[in-house]
C-alpha cells in the first residue's frame, strides 16, 4: 500500500485506551494504518499520569509500552489540542478514515444529597487530579487542618484518597506527588479517616492488594465498623468470586486486629449511606448524617442496600465523594446521558436508534463505564479495533476529503505539543525529581504555563 493509501486514524485521548488502540492498529500489516493521537493536555498517559496514586510507581511503568508505540514511524502526537474547542468532530471526519474516541470519564458522579457543595466537600476525582499535578486542578483549595475526614464510596479510588491522606512525609517524599500537594499533605492534622460503604464487606469494590496496603501503613491503624456479614451475604459467600471472598477475609482479619497506637485511624464503616452533609453555619462542612442500611435481595438476585431509617452524625471537616467517574458529552457525538457514556454498540458509535455513525469508534471508560484496571483497556481496545477491521473489509469506513491536519493545527493551536515536546517536559520533570530526592521519579509541572514553556526548549547555542 502506498504512503497516500494508508488509512488515517485520529485517536482522541492519550490514556491507556488510546495507546492500546494505537499499538494494535499500528501492528496490522494490511490494511496499513497511520495514527495521530490527540490529547487536550500537553502530556500523554491520561489517568496513568493524573489518576494512578503517586505511591504506586510500578503501575505507572506501563508507560514504557506506550513510549514504544509513540516511537513508531506511523505515529504522531498532538498534545494540547482539544476536541470540541480547538478541533471539531466534523473537522476530524473531513481528514480521517477513522475517528476513535478514548476520552475517558473526566468528571465525578454526584450524590444528589443536601450539602454536597459545602466548603470542605470535594469530588475525589478533583482531589486525585490535584495531588497528581493535573494543571486544571492545581489551584484546588484543600484545607487539611481538619481532624476528621470522611471518604464516601467503597472502591479503589476511595482507598487511594484515604491512603494519600495517611501517608507519612517520608513516604510522600519519594513519590511524584505534586509539590503543592506534598506541602499541604505534610501539614495535615488529620487523625481519623472514615471510608463509608453503603453495602457490606462482600459487596465492596476494592481489589485485594489495595485493601491489604491499608493495613501496612506507617502512620495508620485500621478499624472496622459493622463489618460482620449479614445473612444474605453470608449465604452468597460460597459463590462469590475470589477477589470478593478475599476482601471479606482481609476485613475480618482487620476487625480482629489490636490497634498499634499509630497516630491516624482509618475506619471502614459498612452498611451506611450519606443522607446529608451538615454545615457549620459558615458554609463549611462539619459532618455527615448517615443512615444505617440493611442488605436486601433484588428481583434479579443481586444484593442492594436499603435504609433502615436509623440515622447518626459522623463528625467531619473534610469530605471526599468517591462514588465513581462520569463522562462529559462532546458536541455532535451521541451521548447516553443516563450512563454518562458515548452511545455505542460494542465500540461503534451509534445514534439513539442504534444506527452507526460511519467512521466513529470508541474505547475505554467512555465506552463501557469507569470500571476495571488499566489492563482491562487492552482487550476493550482490541474489541473496537476488530470492528474497525470488519468495517474496513466491508468498505464501511469514513471517506475523508483532505489531509492537512498539520496545517490546521499550526494555524489554530500555537501551543500544540509534539512527542518531542512531551519528551522535553519529561526531561525537565525528571531532572527536578533527581534534584529533589534520588528516589523521586519526577517533580511534575502542574501549571499550564510551565508545561507550555517546558515543551518548547530553547536551542542551546
Ligand atoms: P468503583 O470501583 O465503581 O466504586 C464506587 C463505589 O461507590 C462503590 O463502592 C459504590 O457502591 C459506591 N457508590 C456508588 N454510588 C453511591 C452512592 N450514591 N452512595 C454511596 N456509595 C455509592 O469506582 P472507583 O473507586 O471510582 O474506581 C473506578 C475504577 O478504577 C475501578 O474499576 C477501580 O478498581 C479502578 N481503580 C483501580 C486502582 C488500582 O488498581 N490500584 C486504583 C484506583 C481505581 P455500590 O457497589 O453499592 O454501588
Amino acid at each position: 500500500m502506498s504512503e497516500t493509501s494508508r488509512l488515517r486514524v485520529a485517536i482522541v485521548g492519550a490514556g491507556p485506551s488510546g495507546f492500546y488502540a494505537a499499538a494494535q492498529l499500528l501492528a496490522i500489516d494490511e490494511p496499513r494504518f497511520s495514527v495521530d493521537l490527540f490529547d487536550r493536555l500537553p502530556t500523554p498517559y491520561g489517568l496513568v499520569r493524573a489518576g494512578v496514586a503517586p505511591d504506586h510507581p510500578k503501575i505507572k511503568s506501563v508507560t514504557r509500552a506506550y513510549d514504544k508505540t509513540a516511537g513508531h514511524e506511523r505515529f504522531r502526537f498532538f498534545g494540547h489540542v482539544e476536541l470540541g474547542a480547538d478541533l471539531s468532530r466534523g473537522e476530524l471526519l473531513e481528514r480521517y478514515h477513522v475517528v476513535f474516541y478514548a476520552i475517558g470519564t473526566s468528571t465525578d458522579r454526584r450524590l444528589g444529597i443536601p450539602g454536597e457543595d459545602l466548603r470542605g466537600s470535594h469530588a475525589a476525582t478533583e482531589f486525585v487530579a490535584w495531588y497528581n499535578g493535573h494543571p486544571d486542578h492545581s489551584g484546588l483549595e484543600v484545607d487539611l487542618r481538619a481532624r476528621q475526614a470522611v471518604v464516601i464510596g467503597a472502591g479503589n479510588v476511595a482507598i487511594d484518597v484515604a491512603r494519600m491522606l495517611a501517608l507519612a512525609p517520608s513516604e510522600l517524599a519519594v513519590t511524584d506527588t505534586a509539590d503543592h500537594a506534598i506541602e499541604v499533605l505534610n501539614a495535615s492534622g488529620i487523625e481519623e479517616i472514615t471510608i463509608l460503604a453503603r453495602r457490606g464487606p462482600l459487596q465492596a469494590a476494592f481489589t485485594n492488594p489495595e485493601l491489604l496496603e491499608m493495613g501496612e501503613l506507617e502512620r495508620a491503624d485500621v478499624e472496622i465498623e459493622r463489618g460482620e456479614l449479614d445473612p444474605l451475604s453470608a449465604a452468597a459467600l460460597p459463590d462469590a468470586d475470589k477477589t470478593r471472598t478475599r476482601n471479606v477475609e482481609i476485613i475480618q482479619d482487620y476487625a480482629r486486629r489490636e490497634r498499634a497506637g499509630k497516630p491516624i485511624t482509618v475506619r471502614f464503616r459498612f452498611l451506611a449511606s450519606p443522607v446529608e452533609l451538615l454545615g457549620d453555619g459558615d458554609g463549611h462542612v462539619r459532618g455527615v448524617r448517615i443512615e444505617n442500611n440493611e442488605i436486601v435481595a433484588r428481583s434479579d438476585g443481586s444484593l442492594a442496600a436499603r435504609g433502615t431509617g436509623e440515622t447518626e452524625e459522623v463528625p467531619a471537616q473534610l469530605v471526599f465523594r468517591s462514588i465513581g467517574y462520569r463522562g462529559q458529552p462532546v458536541a455532535g457525538i451521541p451521548f447516553d446521558d443516563d450512563r454518562g457514556l458515548i452511545r455505542n454498540d460494542g465500540g461503534r458509535v451509534v445514534d439513539e436508534n442504534g444506527a452507526p455513525h460511519v467512521g466513529e469508534y470508541v474505547s475505554g471508560w467512555i465506552k463501557r463505564g469507569p470500571s476495571g484496571v488499566i489492563g482491562t483497556n487492552k482487550k476493550d481496545a482490541q474489541d473496537t479495533v476488530d470492528k474497525i477491521l470488519e468495517d474496513a473489509a466491508a468498505g464501511r469506513l469514513n471517506a475523508p476529503v483532505r489531509d492537512d491536519i498539520e496545517e490546521l493545527i499550526a494555524e489554530r493551536c500555537e501551543n500544540a505539543v509534539s512527542w518531542a515536546g512531551w519528551q522535553a517536559i519529561d526531561a525537565v520533570e525528571t531532572a527536578a525529581g533527581a534534584r529533589s530526592d534520588p528516589q523521586r521519579p519526577r517533580v511534575k509541572l502542574a501549571e499550564w504555563d510551565a508545561l507550555r514553556s517546558a515543551s518548547k526548549p530553547r536551542v542551546e547555542r
